[in-house]
């Protein structure tokens, strides 16, 4: 079937209510939880094609997720659909008002390659959750896990409740086309414009999960050894390609030298070496030469080897960058990782400011007045402090972009609330009705509205 044969079957089912029921939302998502366990296997192997990922590294950052994120709908859906009951005000009176969640509707999931399985399917469990149909498109750039979402999806779900389409560019371009009531992208910022275009000819609302530079700042004040630790996790997790991952360093001066040393100590320990099961390669040639250009040789402090047959590119410290540098041009979503040098605390935030709102920002430092001036200044997604992309772990955080690294979140109820319309209804009482608001007016009448209002 096409693309608009699927959509009007989505609608037609949507239209029969049966979405909407708390159960049957539950009975899906039981479902894909157990088609998930069963084939845990084929995950694994149809990521380890694609980029090499280690099942360590997918149960952790891919697989669990999925499974704590049907968790935590299913203990918590019943509440999330309820309707709230809100206070009436005195002009309403007498009332009760309360806000209802209804799905959206026909709903649509555009997944990237990076994190396949928990980028695509996290967004279609919150819009089941939220009582939606569902059309995902993931990746094709990781190929492998397309083909297996497509496979365990559309095997096992009725094409009018949620169905997985393959394709790339030309494929989501004609599915953009289509009239969704929401469309959730995961993606690059150029890819985002695109999307929110489309979705704008239609006032289709959108989620936007883009990308961006994070930086990571690191003053005198920081425990270093904890810095480096976590710093060199969250890098090259997933070999940097990462959206939360911290794109640069930006360091207190003083302390550059000891924090440089306790960087290449933790590299060396972790082992990312290019025999090794655990660290992941580069996805495809084009990211692979794309960020071999960026090593500048003068600038590697450590690493800078790659191989190209195996797509394996060492993890690359790169020492006294400036802003002009190339690497600093773009996000690096690589293993490549800069440092930068600062004097003042002031001067180091001003600089992330002058750049586009990254989609994270971190800070390492246990003194409290840094905290309050890296939180209230600068603007950015979301973040930690004194360590990275924990926070994307927390269900009760939004997890979204701001600016150019995008709009809306999701996760725990934040995902439900992205694919749901908050409907309002007052319910008003046939008695005890005021003669105030009906015309003809009178001087008496608009001294007690002035009370009122
Ligand atoms: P991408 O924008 O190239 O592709 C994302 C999706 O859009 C894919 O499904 C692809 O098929 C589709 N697509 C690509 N070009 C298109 C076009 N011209 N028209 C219509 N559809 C198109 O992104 P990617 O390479 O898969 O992922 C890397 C980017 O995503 C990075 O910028 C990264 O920071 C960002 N990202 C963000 C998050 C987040 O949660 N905010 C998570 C992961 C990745």
């Amino acid at each position: 079937m096409n693309y608009q044969d699927i959509l009007h079957s989505q609608r037609e089912f949507f239209n029969t209510q049966k979405t909407k029921n708390v159960k049957f939302r539950k009975m899906y998502l039981e479902k894909l939880r157990d088609l998930i366990i069963q084939n845990e296997n084929l995950l694994y192997e149809a990521i380890h094609k694609d980029f090499g990922k280690s099942q360590f590294e997918t149960y952790v950052t891919e697989i669990s997720f999925i499974l704590k994120d049907i968790d935590y709908y299913l203990k918590n859906l019943n509440s999330l659909s309820k309707p709230k009951k809100v206070t009436t005000n005195l002009a309403n009176q007498i009332a009760t008002s309360k806000i209802h969640s209804e799905p959206l509707g026909c709903t649509l999931v555009i997944g990237a390659w990076n994190y396949p399985y928990q980028l695509s399917l996290s967004p279609l469990i919150a819009s089941i959750a939220a009582g939606n149909c569902c059309i995902l498109k993931p990746s094709e750039i990781a190929e492998n896990t397309m083909k297996a979402m497509v496979k365990i999806i559309n095997e096992n779900f009725p094409s009018e409740y949620i169905h997985v389409f393959e394709g790339g560019i030309d494929e989501t371009t004609e599915i953009l086309k289509l009239i969704f009531d929401k469309i959730f992208f995961t993606g690059s910022t150029k890819v985002g414009k695109i999307v929110y275009k489309a979705a704008s000819e239609h006032l289709t609302p959108v989620t936007l999960e883009l990308g961006g530079k994070s930086p990571v700042i690191v003053t005198k004040e920081a425990n270093m050894e904890i810095a480096a630790k976590r710093i060199v996790w969250g890098k090259f997790l997933n070999a940097g390609q990462t959206c939360v991952a911290p794109d640069y360093i930006l360091v207190e001066e003083s302390v550059k030298e000891q924090l440089l040393e306790m960087l290449r100590k933790y590299i060396n320990e972790f082992k990312y070496e290019p025999d090794s099961e655990q660290y992941t390669r580069i996805i495809n040639k084009k990211n692979f030469e794309r960020l071999v250009k960026l090593i500048n040789p003068d600038k590697i402090y450590f690493g800078g080897k790659s191989i190209e047959d195996s797509l394996f590119i060492e993890p690359t410290i790169l020492n006294n960058v400036s802003w002009e540098d190339n690497v600093m041009q773009e996000e690096i979503f690589g293993p490549l990782l800069p440092v930068i040098s600062f004097t003042n605390f002031h001067q180091a935030l001003n600089s992330v400011l002058e750049l586009e709102k990254p989609l994270s920002a971190y800070l390492f430092t246990n003194n409290n007045e840094e905290k309050d001036l890296f939180t209230q200044k600068l603007s950015f997604g979301g973040g930690c402090i004194n360590d990275v992309v924990m926070h994307l772990g927390n269900d009760n955080l939004p997890f979204g972009g701001v600016g150019s690294s995008g709009m809306g979140s999701y996760h725990g109820k934040f995902g439900f609330e992205a694919f749901s319309h908050q409907k309002a209804v007052l319910d008003r009482a046939t008695w005890g009705e005021p003669d105030l608001k009906y015309p003809p007016y009178s001087e008496n009448k608009i001294k007690w509205i002035k009370k009122l209002l």
